[in-house]
């Protein structure tokens, strides 16, 4: 491919790498291989390829060029069955984001999208419509109510495109998505966003590490690497947010549904029992175990949920996904793909 790019092409992928670096070094925006960018350069569609992380932009090869118009026709038949099919040079066996649909749509040149975290604790508020409407006024921005990251979100955007072109997306229960010409701009817009959307984090005791290593020894347990994750456990808000149902996709997708909270008297019955094993427990009021087992990106993801619950004042005005959205999402067969790709690096 390299030698028949154009050197505008290679410095525009280069500005897009170094742009996606820097969100996907940042946990406040991005975790694991959640979020995805992408950049139009005349008829093709540069887009971050399936299960690899925004991170590593500047180290490895992380997009994918597909056919614009070949996308674009997809969503007009409403189906993203065969968007392999877009994929400029058939020898790249990468799979394009599973929300390269939604980056053709937007007529935007640069478009970013990421599950940030202080968007995401306004968007998953039954009244985040009027809570933003006072942070983002005088900016060109939108909500996007709730639907499966894919297709079905895609459409979702098409409608909201019908009637005004934003520039800034909040999706409800989901994430952000930022359009703008080039990717200083982006930068600069999701700079705005992130700034009039910041708000402190609620404060959290500390938790007793070596007691929780004293409990973990021995089991198919360890401690979480970020120790924030503790926070899911030692603030009573933070574990009433979590243990009241699923808030996001990626959480459904990477951590399951049903959070599994034990006091501490039921620990070490649970870690000797013959449970299936979950992939995180919270010992309320103290700490929380993740499975020794868990994915790289599983892992990000109990960092990214105990950010988002402690950006959250409390439980009242929450909206979780239903019983059918999260099945929805656990039966999904892009996103599988993502996990198993994960899970043999
Ligand atoms: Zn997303």
């Amino acid at each position: 491919m390299d030698g028949e790019m154009t050197g505008i092409t290679l410095t525009l992928l280069k500005d897009l790498a170094q742009l996606s670096a820097t969100i996907g070094n940042n946990a406040m925006l991005s975790q694991g291989a959640g979020g995805n960018t992408s950049i139009k350069i005349d008829s093709t569609l540069w887009v971050k390829a399936s299960g690899f992380w925004l991170q590593n932009a500047s180290i490895e090869d992380i997009f994918v060029p597909l056919e614009l118009k070949a996308v674009r026709r997809l969503i007009d038949s409403g189906s993203d069955y065969g968007i392999q099919y877009s994929v400029v040079d058939k020898r790249i066996t990468s799979r394009p984001s599973i929300e390269a649909t939604l980056h053709a749509l937007l007529p935007q040149k640069v478009i970013l999208h990421c599950h940030s975290i202080r968007a995401l604790s306004f968007a998953v508020r039954t009244d985040s419509n009027f809570v933003l409407g006072e942070r983002l006024k005088g900016l060109n921005w939108a909500t996007v109510p709730y639907c499966r990251p894919g297709m079905p979100l895609t459409l979702a955007v098409k409608k909201v495109l019908c009637e005004k072109l934003p520039n800034v997306l909040i999706l409800e229960n989901h994430g952000l998505v930022v359009a703008a010409e080039n990717c200083q701009a982006v930068q600069a817009l999701l700079n705005e966003v992130e700034t009039r959307l910041n708000r402190p984090k609620r404060t959290c005791i500390s938790p007793d590490i070596n007691l929780l290593l004293a409990i973990a020894a021995g089991s198919n347990y360890r401690l979480p690497i970020h120790e924030i994750c503790h926070s899911l456990a030692t603030s009573p808000i933070s574990s009433e947010i979590v243990e009241g149902g699923s808030l996001y996709p990626d959480q459904v997708v990477f951590l399951g549904v049903n959070v599994t909270a034990v006091s501490r008297d039921e620990i070490f019955n649970y870690l000797s029992g013959a449970y299936k094993l979950a992939p995180f427990i919270l010992i309320r009021g103290m700490g929380v175990l993740v499975k020794k087992d868990i994915s790289p990106n599983a892992e990000e993801m109990i960092h990214a949920l105990a950010l988002v619950c402690i950006h959250i004042e409390n439980k009242d005005g929450l909206k979780y996904l239903s019983a059918t959205e999260e099945k929805e999402l656990l039966g999904w067969e892009a996103e599988q793909y993502r996990i198993s790709l994960q899970l043999n690096k």
